[in-house]
């Protein structure tokens, strides 16, 4: 089977199991998604939805959050991982949007990963799943199951995107990856897979073979 089939037939039976895929942050706008995106490297999303009601009811805004003191932030996130980098990342992004942006987020992924550290998948995960537009966001369960699957073999998470990208329709994209984030997440997981009970097993370059 060639890639392009393979991405269809992937669509096609996780579509079946999976009726609306989403992520698991909860946000209200793009600027929620964008700074829970940064808080949620090397930490559970659960973690970061725990935290978020009293965190944007202290920092409406990017403007709320970039005059906000570095002290004050960290007292917000300080479950969280990494946290005092991670204060100085978001309060950086907040600066640059109410400076640069007039307190938007923007939608493109060249506007986005001008930010202080936003990459790609980041920038992504943002233009999918805040604004509606086609995206795909190599994170890494979707890395992790494309692999598997036999759909990529680049290591570099930015090419994966790209290659995935040229296997479907760009209406698609969004759905795509989506899906390939959910059945990653229950049952490919990065630990004991589910590989018996896995849809796509015979199709799985990896069935029974999965380390
Ligand atoms: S068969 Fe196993 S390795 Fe392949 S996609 Fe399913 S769970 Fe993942």
């Amino acid at each position: 089977m060639d890639e392009k089939t393979l991405a269809k037939e992937v669509y096609e039976r996780l579509s079946k199991i999976y009726k609306n895929p989403k992520i698991d942050l909860e946000f209200d706008n793009p600027f929620e998604l964008l700074i829970e995106t940064v808080l949620a490297a090397q930490e559970r999303d659960e973690k970061v939805n725990s935290i978020r009601k009293s965190f944007f009811s202290r920092f409406k805004d990017s403007k709320a959050l970039k005059e906000a003191p570095l002290e004050d932030i960290k007292e917000e996130i300080k479950s969280i991982s990494f946290y005092n980098k991670k204060a100085q990342a978001i309060k950086d992004i907040a600066t640059i949007l109410t400076d640069k942006f007039g307190g938007k987020v923007p939608d493109t992924e060249e506007e986005l990963t001008s930010l202080p550290g936003v990459g790609k998948k980041t920038a992504n995960m943002v233009i999918a799943n805040a604004f509606n537009k086609p995206a795909i966001a190599v994170d890494r369960h979707v890395h992790r199951i494309v692999q598997r699957l036999g759909l990529d073999d680049n290591k570099d998470p930015d090419k994966t995107t790209e290659h995935l990208k040229s296997l479907m329709d760009e209406k698609h994209w969004t759905k795509f990856y989506l899906l390939l984030l959910r059945h990653a997440k229950e049952v490919c997981t990065a630990k004991n897979p589910k590989c018996h009970e896995c849809v796509l097993s015979d199709i799985c370059k990896s069935f029974g073979n999965v380390k």
